[in-house]
């Protein structure tokens, strides 16, 4: 049995990460901080398990987040506590700035400090950019070049912890995952968005023409991938995690629209976001080489639970 500390494990995918390693048989110390992102109700089925510790707290507390590495011993962390909406980093950077690079700081400097001997940082695909309609997908070595103040913070966690890597020997690797979707995503996001105005049969509010592109992950997947990266993945390594699922935002309404058998035009154009990036898309054959990953849920098995 490992002890395990999941950061942000009241969020989307760090509860579904946190219930997998619980059932795995891993002892769970689970820190989120309750923002507004977070629900308790993930926890669910879980909360009360003797395997698992919910301490609500700041990974920006030092004090605190040092004291619970030396109470716990961690043998692995989890890092998945963010702010995570890129509308509202649009809106205001600064709590990005804060809990993505501070508060990765914290950690990993904690780690340091109290010799863990593994820490997964997870990041995004979003950290790369954005590709043009047929420009070929990102492998691990692309430069980043973020462009939202969300994925310029994510990037710069993803700097912070390769240079605690190489500086200290911190035996780190960063995941990059695409779009997740699954159970108990946060109604701001868009497939919530879209599935909320499709049951109330209003059109979807579609930014700009509607032809930016994303990769679709069911979060299990995500947390699968995340699991074999903390037990095989190496130091110093980025993973790449996607499904080869790619779709427009418009394809992706139109879709929904047809599984929920929309009457009507199920599209309403919006103005399109500032520096809405075109299309992310990210080639993952360090991941399935090198770890054997595949993503086990079929895109429209996933949806069809959602609806
Ligand atoms: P989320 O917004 O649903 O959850 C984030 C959680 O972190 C929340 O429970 C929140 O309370 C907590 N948190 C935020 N700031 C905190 C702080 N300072 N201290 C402690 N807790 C804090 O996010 P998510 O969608 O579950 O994403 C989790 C991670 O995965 C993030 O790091 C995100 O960048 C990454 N990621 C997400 C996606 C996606 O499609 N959702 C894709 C790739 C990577």
């Amino acid at each position: 049995m490992k002890t395990v500390l999941v950061t942000g494990g009241a969020g989307f995918i760090g509860a579904r990460l946190a219930r997998m390693l619980i059932d795995a048989g891993d002892f769970v110390v689970n820190l989120d901080a309750l923002t507004y992102a977070a629900d308790l109700s993930r926890l669910g089925g879980f909360q009360n398990h003797p395997r698992h510790e919910f301490i609500e707290g700041d990974i920006c507390d030092g004090p605190l987040v040092s004291s619970l590495f030396r109470e716990y011993g961690f043998d692995l962390v989890f890092h998945l506590a963010a702010e995570s909406h890129v509308d509202r980093s649009i809106e205001n950077g600064c709590a990005f700035a804060r809990s993505n690079v501070l508060g990765t700081a914290v950690l990993l400097q904690t780690a340091v400090n109290e010799r863990v001997s593994r820490f997964v940082q997870v990041s995004t695909d979003e950290v790369y950019g954005s590709l043009g309609k047929t420009d070929p997908s990102w492998d691990e070595d692309r430069p980043l070049m973020p462009n939202s103040p969300y994925s310029a913070s994510k990037a710069a966690g993803d700097h912070f912890a390769l240079a605690f890597c190489k500086t200290h020997g911190l035996n780190v690797s960063i995941t990059r995952c695409c779009n997740n979707y699954g159970p108990s995503q946060h109604g701001e996001k868009l497939l919530p968005t879209i599935l909320r105005c499709l049951k109330a049969n209003e059109p979807v509010p579609v930014y700009g023409d509607g032809t930016n592109t994303r990769e679709w992950i069911h979060t299990d997947d995500h947390c699968k991938a995340l699991m074999l990266v903390a037990e095989r993945g190496k130091a110093g390594r980025v993973y790449n995690i996607g499904s080869g699922v790619e779709l427009s935002n418009l394809a992706l309404v139109r879709k929904l629209a047809e599984m929920t058998q929309f009457s009507g035009d199920p599209v309403r154009f919006v103005a399109d976001r500032k520096g809405h990036d075109q299309r992310y898309a990210l080639d993952c054959s360090r991941i399935r080489n090198e770890l054997g990953f595949e993503p086990g849920i079929g895109f429209e098995d996933g949806l069809k639970e959602l609806l």
